[in-house]
């Protein structure tokens, strides 16, 4: 089989809701209201199809479409899409000087998702069945209820959705410029849900050392289920610190790019929960290999966002504990995976399990 053409194009899609996070804001900052969203679909000449994308919030989407047109689609054309290692070490070696993390992993990650659907697709199988069939469906957690924007009202009445979803945790954005400000909404919320839900807080990399140490004693004194992304990413040294005098479990990884990022952690003892986002270090392909370090080093892996894919992990793989209910992207697919009583099922149809819907390229399309 070979590759005889590559389509790429963006999307601008609103989000579920406006959002603001301890570190991203949107323009001047207000809340983000839109994510975009590259695509990626490659077709072969036994008239298999695959579908990949990635995510980001604000920047960077025309230099991930400019990446995936100018630099990937070439190294793919003529290619067998069945070579996904192979196809992987060439997208990686080749940019490497000008990749490592961000833009073009992220880039490369779209390609690989579409390598991946499409080999489920030639195999008539879904993806997680490919990868093993470790479990039917997967518990999630609610995640687009808590942001710093949000009133404390309004985080209990989402979690009470949760809830009615058959969903048992939560977690909440902290990070305010007053910490103080963070405690008593946690408190609050903590009182307004009472024991039915377990809470994880989350700073999005806010704190120095000394505020971190500080909030996650009264983080751990709240019960709270983990301390997320106490303070900027590239300390991996505090974060040892940090993990080694806390008891609650620090978690961390949607903002490292690669697993040899994610392996420095587990060396320094840095990360109990570990968060990689499929589309930003590398797709299943380099997914796999960070489930099998986490595994080894007895971590718990808890996928970053994209939902829709992660499921395949999840229920492809042991070691996967639950994903993150975030449905920034449902609206694009056709066929997105089912929530069923607070789990996720993934779809049955071979590949990822879906295409982009009708009607989204028309609306959505900004490039
Ligand atoms: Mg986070």
């Amino acid at each position: 089989m070979k590759i005889i053409k590559v389509d790429t194009y963006l999307l601008k899609l609103p989000l579920t809701r406006p959002v603001v996070a301890a570190i991203s804001t949107g323009k001047r900052g207000k809340p983000c209201e839109q994510i975009m969203m590259p695509v990626i679909h490659i077709e072969t000449d036994e008239g298999f199809t695959g579908l990949g994308y990635a995510w980001t919030i604000g920047t960077g989407a025309t230099a991930m479409l400019a990446a995936l047109k100018d630099d990937f689609t070439p190294m793919l054309i003529d290619e067998d899409p069945l070579d996904h290692e192979r196809l992987w070490q060439k997208m990686y070696w080749n940019t490497q000087g000008v990749g490592r993390h961000g833009v073009m992993i992220q880039a490369a990650s779209a390609v690989d998702l579409a390598l991946w659907d499409l080999k489920g697709k030639a195999t008539n199988l879904p993806i997680y069945k490919l990868l093993g069939g470790a479990q039917e469906s997967t518990i999630v957690y609610g995640s687009d209820g808590g942001w710093l924007n949000m009133e404390v009202d309004e985080i209990i009445e989402a979690a009470e959705n949760y809830m009615d979803d058959g969903m048992r945790g939560i977690k909440l954005k902290v990070g305010h410029d007053d910490p103080t400000i963070d405690l008593e909404r946690v408190s609050q919320i903590r009182e307004g849900l009472g024991d039915e839900m377990w809470i994880a807080v989350d700073a999005n990399q806010k704190w120095d050392f000394a505020t971190a140490l500080e909030m996650g004693r009264c983080f751990e004194a709240l019960d709270c289920a983990w301390f997320e992304e106490p303070m900027i990413c590239e300390d991996i040294e505090g974060h040892g610190r940090l993990a080694a005098q806390l008891d609650i479990p620090i978690a961390l990884g949607e903002t490292l790019g690669s697993k040899y990022e994610i392996h420095s952690f587990l060396r320094a003892n840095a990360v109990d929960v570990v968060q990689p986002d499929i589309t930003r270090v590398g797709g299943i392909t380099e997914f796999l290999k960070i489930i099998s370090m986490c595994d080894a080093a007895n971590r718990i892996v808890e996928p970053h966002l994209m939902m829709e894919t992660s499921v395949h992990l999840a229920c492809g793989v042991a070691g996967v504990s639950g994903l993150e209910y975030m449905p920034w992207l449902t609206m694009a697919f056709d066929t997105p995976p089912e929530l069923v009583e607070g789990r996720m099922v993934p779809p049955e149809r071979p590949g990822l399990g879906f295409e982009i819907a009708d009607g989204i390229v028309d609306k959505y399309r900004v490039a």
